[in-house]
């Protein structure tokens, strides 16, 4: 067992690496324990261009190297694993990894959240190189371009509706012929003359060139059983996201779909001391800066929140006649 500390924050993301700099430079000495595959969904895109500060754009993994060296620099301790069990019945509340428990005053839940992928080998292989889960981040690097989006959810109709803002033709490729789609989203997808839809489908294959760049994909009928090639130049994945919760929802508030549930306006949740920021609590925005704002206005929280309980009077003692 190791000594309580002030602070823990789970997760190393935009949101748990934005927390760990502002909580170590007001000297709490967080403890980031980022799990084994730190930096989150950015290790799986290339170029970022639209975090602002770098101009010239940078690479996924290599920003998030950056924002881990920075909190680095002001004494955040850091612990390459995964978080395996955690206690929030009282504080000091106890996390552990594996067999070793470690204690906080306070905790801040930055675990994110994963796209939904197919499960292809040559789609892990295509990440970042065609094959993309956000088109907010990589709609602009397919200008005049054909892509195919994957899904028949309301992601899949507002990414196929963004795309054409750039592609010259967009695909959208559903395994059904209904779409889980509210009507008023797929009715503007419908409209667009730039989307056309194949339905009763799904990606079989990525196809891509042996320098790693795609070239279309292989698409399986789900009613005849038969396989038909299409040309783009790139595959959007738009088929859902999960949030990393499974270790909270015992004792955390959440949606019906996972997601952790904060106050309005702040990072509190249902258990004074405990703080979730970043896309472990947002499905709306879902990107690099909201998620780094969300971890620095947990890292305020928990700040107040640590200096409040410094402050609050010890229950009075009981005396007896
Ligand atoms: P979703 O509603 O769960 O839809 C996922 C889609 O992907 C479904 O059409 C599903 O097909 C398909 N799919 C799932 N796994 C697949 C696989 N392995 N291969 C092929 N297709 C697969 O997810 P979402 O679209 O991300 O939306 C999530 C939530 O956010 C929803 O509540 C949505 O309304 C909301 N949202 C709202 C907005 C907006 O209002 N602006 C925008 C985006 C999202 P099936 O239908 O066959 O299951």
């Amino acid at each position: 067992m190791n000594d309580p500390r002030e602070l823990i924050i789970i997760g190393g993301g935009p949101a748990g690496y934005a927390a760990a700099l502002y909580t170590a430079r007001a000297n709490l000495n967080p403890l980031v324990i980022e799990g084994f595959t730190w930096g989150g969904q950015l290790m799986i895109t290339s170029d970022v261009e639209n975090y602002p500060g770098y101009a010239d754009g940078v690479l996924g993994p290599a920003m998030m190297a950056d924002f881990r060296r920075q909190a680095e620099r002001f004494g955040a301790e850091f612990l390459t694993d995964d978080v395996t069990r955690v206690d929030f019945s009282e504080r000091p509340f106890k996390v552990f990894v594996g067999d070793d428990e470690h204690r906080a005053e306070a905790v801040i839940v930055a675990t994110g959240a994963s796209a939904r992928q197919l499960g292809l080998p040559s789609e892990q292989v295509l990440q970042g190189r065609g094959v993309s889960y956000c088109a907010t981040c990589d709609a602009a690097f397919f200008r005049d371009k054909v892509v195919v989006v994957v899904g028949g959810g309301d992601s899949a109709m507002e990414e196929a509706t963004f795309l054409t803002r750039f592609a010259d033709k967009v695909v959208v490729v559903h395994r059904r012929d209904e779409f889980r789609a509210s009507p008023i989203m797929l009715d503007r997808a419908r409209e667009n003359h730039k989307i056309e839809f194949v339905l009763n489908a799904v990606v079989d294959e990525v196809l891509g060139t042996a320098e790693g760049k795609v070239t279309g994909v292989r698409l399986l009928d789900t009613v005849t059983g038969e396989t038909s090639e299409l040309e783009a130049d790139g595959v959007f994945v738009a088929i859902g996201h999960d949030p990393t919760t499974a270790l909270f929802l015992d004792w955390l508030d959440h949606d019906d779909q996972g997601y952790l549930v904060t106050e309005p306006r702040s990072t509190l949740t249902n258990i004074p001391g405990v703080f979730a920021a970043g896309d472990v609590q947002d499905h709306v925005y879902r990107q690099a800066v909201t998620a780094a704002g969300s971890g620095t206005m947990a890292a305020l929280d928990a700040q107040r929140f640590l200096e409040d309980e410094k402050h609050r009077p010890a229950p009075a003692a009981v005396t007896t006649a």
